[in-house]
């Protein structure tokens, strides 16, 4: 008897037929004597309906208050489904039980709308667990220690999953989703990608956090940090195949690198539409400019990605950077009204429309020439480059947005990735 974690994304949660489906197949997992905790996301499309709703009210604002109230939002949909799931659990035949995250409790810190996990008190679904009952958890929520519901980031449920795994030493956790597994890249943009049979770790967190959204990176770097076996599979599969079959299936995530893993020097291909592109030009270049520049920004509580600052002939600089397309015009703001004044630099331009492509592979460490493959592609796709940034595992590009399905499919392609034509 092993204790195992199902987490059902919101397309897999979309409707009671959906939910039945699921019902099904935890009963499956639960009569072949496992001990089943199941973590749902809200139903498709909810999470937005929610804070479509709270939009229409009040413009989005910075302040705590308003996020709190996000929190509180955004949270009942995942209650709903919980519940829902619950009930068809019960019309299965099973015993089952709901809890929301400050049930459990999921105790996270007060960053509303992107709270961190601090730590999950099991002792009562373990109770529930030992009296014979398949028990639920909402995904993607918590409370803090004044008792305020907060949520973990949008995809956050991939993380209360992984979570809840760790805190209970669970065999596994399983990532159910709309597709069969981790994929090249998105299969949805590429059509000749190819599903990966196993990911390592490392190149799951880089694929994660430059925008491949079929895992939220915090779930990753939570199964990394506690050595969560973990694997992602489709919800789409027949409820009723067979149980050693469907465990096999999808893509497990490694820990160690294994010799016959697939040996690609690049792995899989990320892109990240939800970044834009500030640059503030005519900066005198003189030692501490990244500083004034970016430490306002870093002060109004916004992230900064890809850097990149050329120096000009008459001593003056470009310093260019990326932030996230929510923080773009905040930040905008913040450099023309405070920054520029101060500064004496020209003025500050932006540009919303551009996007990241990056390449990920452990494979990158031992093999010299890879970037420069990538930008030999992108060349001749007659694509430019606005900024690089590269790691040992990773190098990304920022392009214009237009070009961003030609570069990967284009990439895709010259690093060996596309599957065999059928
Ligand atoms: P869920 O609702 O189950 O959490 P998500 O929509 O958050 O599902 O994540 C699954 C989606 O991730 C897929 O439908 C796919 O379009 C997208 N995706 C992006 N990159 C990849 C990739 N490399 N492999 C598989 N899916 C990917
Ligand atoms: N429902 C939340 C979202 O849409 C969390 C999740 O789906 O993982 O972001
Ligand atoms: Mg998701």
């Amino acid at each position: 008897m092993a204790l195992i974690v199902h987490k059902y994304g919101g397309t897999s949660m979309g409707s009671p037929e959906r939910i039945r489906n699921v019902a099904k197949r935890v009963a499956k997992w639960a009569r072949a004597g496992h001990q089943m905790v199941v973590v749902p996301s809200a139903m498709s499309g909810e999470t937005n309906r929610l804070l479509g709703l709270a939009g229409e009210l009040a413009p989005s604002k910075a302040s705590s208050e308003y996020h709190r109230e996000l929190d509180m939002l955004a949270a009942t949909g995942e209650q709903v489904s919980s519940a829902l799931l619950a009930i068809a659990l019960q019309a299965e035949g099973m015993e089952a039980i709901s809890y929301t995250g400050w049930q459990v409790p999921v105790r996270t810190d007060s960053s509303y709308t992107k709270a961190r996990i601090e730590s999950i008190d099991d002792q009562r679904v373990r109770g529930d667990l030992a009296a014979g009952k398949v028990v639920v958890i909402t995904g993607f929520q918590g409370i803090d220690e004044a008792g305020h519901i907060t949520t973990l980031g949008r995809g956050g449920s991939d993380t209360s999953a992984v979570a809840i795994a760790a805190a209970m030493k669970a065999d596994e956790c399983l990532i159910y989703t709309d597709v069969d597994g981790v994929y090249t890249t998105d299969p949805r943009v590429v059509s000749a990608a190819r599903r990966l049979h196993t990911v390592s770790f490392e190149e799951m967190l880089e694929m994660a956090s430059l925008g491949s959204k079929v895992l939220q990176i915090r779930s990753v770097e939570f199964a990394g940090k506690y050595k969560v076996p973990m694997r992602v599979l489709s919800s789409f599969t027949p409820w009723d195949i067979d149980l050693a079959e469907e465990a096999q299936s999808g893509t497990l995530i490694t820990f160690e690198e294994d010799e016959k893993m697939e040996k690609a020097v690049v792995s899989g291909i990320a892109f990240n539409r939800g970044e834009a592109k500030i640059s503030v030009l005519g900066v005198p270049d003189t030692p501490g400019i990244a500083y004034r520049i970016l430490g306002p920004v870093a002060e109004a509580n916004i992230e900064v990605d890809v850097i990149i600052q050329n120096i000009s002939k008459d001593g003056k600089a470009d310093f260019s950077f990326t932030v996230n397309h929510s923080d773009y015009n905040r930040a905008l703001d913040l450099l023309r009204t405070k920054v520029v004044p101060e500064l004496g630099a020209k003025e500050v331009v932006g540009d919303p429309n551009i996007c990241k492509v990056s390449i990920v592979g452990i494979g990158m460490r031992s093999h010299v020439g890879v970037a420069s493959t990538m930008f030999r592609v992108l060349s001749q796709e007659n694509i430019n480059i606005q900024m690089i940034s590269t790691s040992e595992i990773k190098t990304s590009v920022v392009i214009d947005e237009k070009y961003l399905e030609l570069a990967v499919r284009a990439l895709h392609t010259a690093f060996g990735l596309d599957k065999p034509a059928e």
